[in-house]
């Protein structure tokens, strides 16, 4: 969220735009929850109903509110079809925080942009082993700081941060044709090299929006010692 491309922020343009508030991303509901946007209006009037279960008023005027039920139940026809409604909805307390948080997008998004550029050219600057995606402009908000470890180096790499520097790091995400459920349902077979080639090489540093200087500082310096012990 609030990321762009030429000029245009994600979700202005196409047909739909989701946006996750998973506890993960650059401003989150509390662990869970999301957002779905969309263009057209035979869309945007059915989603509500989607949301909720098809709950909706009944068409015609009734003698008793509460005959023969208090509301109906309906979709209308999309596309042809008739959908099945579910529950999706976000609950009032999570849209209180992420009505909140959205007031702050633009300052949380430039403070992790600053220190992710900052993690990046330092190290960029005392070793070549971590090869970044630096990207300066808005268009990127570095939920995640991740980077790909040469020379075929990550694990050493990560079992020296983690027992020696008391930092974890971890990698993510493995490719879904590894996972058993995928391999079981005739996935497991997938001609994707850059993906098998970066996640094999990858590794993501512990990047919340809550570390303290202290704390980020320590890991910048701890990786920058770390590269220098494994680079030879
Ligand atoms: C955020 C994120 C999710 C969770 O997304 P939801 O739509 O909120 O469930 C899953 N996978 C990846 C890679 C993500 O970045």
């Amino acid at each position: 969220m609030g990321t762009e491309i030429g000029g245009n922020k994600a979700g202005t343009f196409g047909d739909f735009g989701v946006f996750s508030f998973h506890s993960h991303k650059n401003i989150t509901t509390l662990g869970e929850g999301g957002m779905l946007i969309c263009k057209e209006k035979k869309y945007a009037d059915i989603i509500p109903l989607l949301r909720h279960n098809g709950h909706t008023a009944w068409d015609f005027e009734r003698p008793n509110y509460w005959t023969p039920a208090m509301g109906n139940v309906d979709l209308p026809e999309l596309d042809g079809k008739y959908l099945m409604p579910n529950n999706f909805s976000l609950g009032e307390v999570e849209s209180a925080l992420g009505i909140e948080l959205l007031k702050r997008i633009d300052q949380i998004n430039s403070e992790k942009r600053k220190r992710a550029i900052y993690f990046i050219d330092e190290i960029s600057s005392t070793s070549s082993l971590l090869k970044f995606h630096r990207v300066d402009t808005t268009q990127h908000n570095y939920h995640l700081l991740v980077a790909e470890v040469k020379d075929g180096k990550k694990d050493i790499f990560m079992k020296k941060m983690s027992e020696e520097k008391g930092i974890q790091c971890v990698v993510q995400y493995y490719p879904l044709n590894r996972y058993d459920l995928y391999k079981k349902l005739g996935f497991g077979d997938a001609n994707i090299p850059n993906t098998d080639k970066f996640f094999d090489n990858m590794v993501s540093f512990p990047f919340h929006h809550y570390m303290s200087d202290e704390e980020f500082e320590y890991m910048l310096q701890a990786t920058k010692e770390v590269l220098e012990e494994i680079d030879n």
